[in-house]
């Protein structure tokens, strides 16, 4: 090995000797890796394309030990740090560049306890893999939407997810994490220990430290549910959007439903439902009637099927390696104007698999108090979200000009506020105090000030602390 050249948090690299990435990699049960070694560059590689970063050192993680050593190492060298979990943030915050990564993805212990209904899961696991292991024992909770999506980023900005109006945000179902602070020393929060702390992992991101166990409540679902799509022609865009106000302004708890505007294998322009209810099938079968009714579709793919197969469903449409660039809003109602926009913003898509999708919030979501945890923004009625998406470098532009046209444009009819995890940091820093509303920005800037005074946790959906 040779000395190596490091970002720091001061803005200048500094020269790692050999020696000390020795001592640093023997104090790992896990791996160290650097450029040019064997799997540096799978490591560096996250889901969207456009991310290139080139980190000077890679840590996989095999423990919350490994972590602790990890922090220390960065903290007392200045270096800069990403914390990876399963890589899905759009900005690519979990690799960086000439810094060090701390990377959690080999982490993937989980024991579910079918009596408590709970379930301990470590931060390297994708929901595919924990719907997995909860199904086995027909236990789940709101988790993502694509089966790829790491459970740490993901429950930490909140968690929108098809079981989110009938059991709440993924964070609503959070017991307690273990978290490793910037002082490198282990914490539980819950709601009896470490309470202000526990109060920012629901949704405050990965600002006040590295989580190392995430405890779940799980409920009985499934393990057949009735899920699936069902396509209309764009052509009646403007009925079927309006059909779906009026459905989503009475569907029960137990459907989340999406509308999404995508182009069909074939490359036609569609609009269709997106839809999981989870309660008895029968019934779920009388609730989507009016869905099906309006026709004729040109497909109709909703059916009962398990579970895990409904969350498989976004896999195909969200596979890694794409170039990606996204833009979301909170909305609270769907006007008719609104429509109009999105059907002739969605007329100038570029590419084939960029979709625009209203995900429909409410329920259970809206029953947790808003102070109660970091989350955002309960009282909205959707989460709109353009995600742009294309396989050729050369067509970046056109792509991203596309996504930020259509988002400027559904301004007139959205709120001031956002998911901070469907936030693309690239080029939306300036939102985050938006995202969270003043007052809840203030509580946590609090935190971070209290856990991370220097702001070694930065490449994130970042709280700037003020001491
Ligand atoms: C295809 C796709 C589908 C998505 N679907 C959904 C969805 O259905 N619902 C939804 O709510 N969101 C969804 N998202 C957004 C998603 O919540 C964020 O991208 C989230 O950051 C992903 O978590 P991750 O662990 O995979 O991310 P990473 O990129 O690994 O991490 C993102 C950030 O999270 C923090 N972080 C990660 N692990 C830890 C940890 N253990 N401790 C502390 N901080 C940590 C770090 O700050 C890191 O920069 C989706 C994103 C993509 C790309």
């Amino acid at each position: 090995m040779e000395d190596l050249r490091v970002a720091t948090t001061t803005g200048t690299d500094t020269v790692l000797e050999e020696a000390a990435i020795e001592e640093f990699k023997a104090s790992l049960r896990g791996e160290l890796l650097r450029p040019g070694e064997e799997g540096y560059e799978e490591a560096r590689t996250v889901w969207n394309a456009m991310i290139d970063n080139r980190p000077a050192l890679i840590a996989r993680c095999a423990g919350a030990a490994d972590v602790i050593r990890s922090i220390n190492f960065a903290r007392s060298n200045e270096f800069l740090v990403a914390v990876r979990g399963g890589g899905h943030d759009v900005a690519g915050t979990a690799v960086c560049d000439r810094g060090l990564v701390i990377d959690l993805s080999r982490m993937k212990g989980i024991r579910v306890d079918p009596t408590r209904r709970t379930v301990r899961a470590e931060p390297g696991l994708t929901w595919g893999e924990f719907d997995q292991e909860t199904q086995a024992f027909g236990l789940a909770t709101t988790g993502g939407f694509v089966p790829t999506t790491g459970i740490a980023g993901l429950t930490l900005g909140g968690g929108l997810g098809y079981l989110m109006r009938r059991f709440g945000l993924v964070c609503d179902n959070l017991l307690s994490v273990d978290i490793v602070t910037a002082e490198g020393q282990l914490l539980t929060a819950s709601t009896t220990e470490n309470e202000d702390l526990f109060w920012g992992v629901r949704g405050g991101g990965g600002n006040f430290g590295i989580v190392t166990s995430f405890e779940y409540e799980v409920h009985p679902v499934g393990p057949m549910v009735l899920g699936g799509l069902i396509l209309h022609p764009v052509a009646r865009a403007k009925e079927v959007a309006q059909l779906y106000r009026e459905f989503t302004s009475t569907s029960p708890d137990e459907l989340t439903s999406h509308l999404a505007f995508v182009t069909s294998p074939d490359g036609q322009p569609v609009v269709g439902f997106i839809i999981c209810y989870s309660g008895p099938l029968e019934r779920g079968e009388e609730v989507i009637r009016p869905l099906r009714e309006f026709g004729p579709p040109i497909a109709d793919m909703a059916e009962p099927m398990p579970y895990t197969a409904v969350q498989a469903l976004g896999g195909d449409l969200y596979p890694h390696g794409r170039w990606n660039y996204w833009k979301s809003n909170f909305l609270q109602e769907v006007s008719d104007e609104a429509i109009d926009t999105m059907i002739e913003q969605f007329s100038a898509v570029p590419s084939p698999f960029s979709a625009a999708a209203l995900e429909h919030l409410g329920g259970g979501v809206s029953r947790v108090g808003e102070d109660e945890t970091a989350f955002g923004d309960r009282s909205a009625n959707y989460s709109l979200i353009i995600t742009s998406e294309w396989a050729d470098p050369a067509e970046t532009d056109r792509n991203v000009k596309w996504a930020r046209d259509f988002w400027e444009a559904m301004q007139p009819f959205t709120r001031d506020a956002v998911y901070v995890n469907y936030m693309d940091m690239r080029d939306e820093a300036d939102r985050i105090k938006a995202a969270y509303g003043a007052d809840k920005y203030e509580r946590l800037v609090g935190l971070k000030n209290k856990y991370d005074p220097t702001n070694l946790f930065r490449l994130n959906k970042n709280i700037q602390p003020t001491v």
